[in-house]
């Protein structure tokens, strides 16, 4: 009997008791390959000691002290190493609790910034429809995920909604990749003049899409334009990196390889590895200044935010990625784990795309490759596969539901960035074998 309102209120998940290194263990000692990080958290994988002792230390000298009163020196060294390894134009950052914190105070900021430059009319945000922002009010509200928002959705802000850049499914046949992104870019353009650019305040994207398709990288070029659309009608750019961030896709931001630096980014699930709650948002020194020098208040604020202990372990999470080069190592086994994925499924008949960047990667199931025609939705293939590998002692993200119409399962990968060759042969191999089991159920 549990008294816990689960995710699934029908059925209690296993009860974990240890977690060390890729491994997680339950109560009737079933062991686990930690193959997604959970939900793309877990970078360093569990029980890493440097992290757990940077934590310890903290407890130790002070657990909490409340923001209205004090700020601590590990908050402050944390939003440092944060600003320092920015994209340019990045000054300051506001520590939260997680992803969606994360972007209910974006949003917010975003907000207030063109309230103090004397632009109240300003009150839209423009989003994609495949896109998954957090389930409080306002990111559901910005996201696109259609099955998690309609119970809400008499609840939510209208938000226009734009195609993501989703080349498997978007680019037409006869379409180059340039045509595509150029209408793409041009969609952005007519919902921005729509909505009237003296309306907008922000344009909101994944740069990597994550929970709602799994790891779809952009075309090249694509948020080059994004950028310079938004230059153009005066209205920011928030980068929600809470899944892709902190070195998932081998750079710090997944936002990096596109050379575009954007107004305000979220990020949360790496920043903390796991060990702590804690997500941040990066503002550029031109929002802040323009807060400080009119009303001199951000109005907002929680109770946990820039929480020492929290702190104290994004900030070793930060120096551990630093010292042992894991930058570098999830872009070598990030070409590792491409390559053995493309030899497993690259002729599989119900892999329709492989994709992904770094220690982010993705299948994308269908009936038929051909016509790309998805599985049914009643057969929640993702759930299978889920089920299946888990039998098999492996933990994969399972992505299933429906977005402008169209369903679609996935199966997202994004292992600790200290898996080795061998672990992601393994995870490759039971992954294949519960893809098979699930085909077959
Ligand atoms: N943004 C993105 C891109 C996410 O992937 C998520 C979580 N999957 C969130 C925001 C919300 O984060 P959290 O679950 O920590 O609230």
């Amino acid at each position: 009997m549990s008294y816990i309102i689960h995710r699934s209120l029908r059925q209690t998940p296993p009860v974990a008791v240890s977690a060390h290194g890729i491994l997680v263990r339950d109560s009737q000692g079933n062991t686990y390959i930690d193959a997604s990080g959970g939900a793309a958290v877990s970078s360093l994988g569990h029980g890493h000691p440097d992290v757990i002792e940077a934590m310890h230390r903290q407890i130790d000298r002070c657990a909490y002290a409340h923001t209205a009163f004090f700020t601590t020196e590990v908050a402050e060294q944390l939003a440092a190493k944060l600003v320092d390894g920015a994209p340019d134009g990045i000054g300051a950052v506001y520590l939260v609790s997680g992803g969606s914190e994360a972007i209910e105070t974006a949003l917010k900021l975003a907000r207030q910034y063109f309230v103090e430059r004397g632009e109240p009319q300003r009150a839209v945000f423009i989003a994609r429809r495949q896109s998954y922002h957090g389930n409080t009010l306002g990111a559901l509200a910005v996201g696109g995920n259609e099955w998690r928002r309609k119970p809400f959705a008499p609840l939510l802000m209208d938000v226009p909604r734009v195609s993501a850049c989703y080349e498997y499914r978007g680019r037409g046949e006869h379409q180059s990749v340039e045509q595509y992104t150029a209408a793409l870019l041009d969609e952005l353009e007519s919902a921005i003049v729509r909505a009237g650019p003296q309306n907008v305040i922000a344009f909101v994207a994944e740069p990597v899409v994550g929970a709602t398709g799994g790891a779809i990288p952009p075309t090249p070029g694509y948020f080059k334009g994004v950028r310079e659309i938004c230059d153009r009608h005066g209205i920011l750019f928030i980068a929600d990196e809470v899944m892709c961030g902190m070195g998932r896709t081998g750079t710090m931001y997944a936002i990096e390889q596109e050379g575009v630096a954007p107004d305000i980014i979220t990020v949360a699930k790496g920043l903390g590895a796991g060990y702590q709650p804690i997500g941040a948002v990066l503002a550029t020194g031109e929002i802040v200044e323009r807060i400080r020098r009119g009303s001199g208040n951000f109005l907002h604020g929680h109770t946990y935010i820039g929480h020492p202990v929290a702190a104290a372990a994004a900030l070793a999470v930060q120096q551990v990625i630093e010292r042992d080069a894991l930058l570098e190592q999830v872009q070598k086994q990030g070409a590792a784990l491409s390559r053995m994925l493309y030899n497993a499924f690259d002729n599989h008949p119900h892999v329709g795309d492989v994709r992904g960047r770094g220690l982010f990667m993705a299948l994308e199931m269908v009936q038929d490759r051909a016509t790309k025609a998805p599985f049914a939705p009643q057969r929640k293939l993702h759930a299978a596969i889920k089920e299946q590998a888990m039998k098999r002692g492996l933990m994969v993200y399972p992505m299933g539901g429906t977005i402008d119409g169209q369903h679609g399962d996935h199966v997202l990968l994004a292992p600790p960035f200290i898996a080795s060759a061998s672990d992601l042969g393994e995870i490759v191999s039971r992954l294949s074998d519960a893809i098979e089991a699930a085909l077959k159920q």
